[in-house]
């Protein structure tokens, strides 16, 4: 039985094999509904826009119009009003 010589190839490149290149996933940040409350029914209405939950705090929002369909009135709000619905209650 003859030891297998392992030649010290240091001198060489080594290849690294590369792992296949996968799709890149799209971070899921969480996405929230921008919510307000009907100033005539006091309903939570949303506001058809949304807003990723980490930079929600960043974000402005001022002058922003939605047609409330509690009350069939258009509403003018900005961010002070508003809210992101929690989507964890079900
Ligand atoms: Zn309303």
């Amino acid at each position: 039985m003859s030891a297998r010589r392992i030649a010290a190839t240091s001198s060489e490149p080594s290849f690294v094999p590369v792992p296949p290149a996968l799709p890149n996933p799209v971070p899921t940040a969480p996405i929230a509904r921008i919510m307000i409350l009907c100033p005539a029914t006091n309903d939570p209405i949303p506001t058809g826009l949304e807003a990723e939950v980490a930079s929600w705090q960043d974000r402005s929002l001022s002058y922003n119009r939605v047609f409330c369909p509690s009350c069939k009135e258009t509403h003018y709000w900005n961010k002070g009003q508003a809210w992101l619905e929690n989507r964890q209650a079900s």
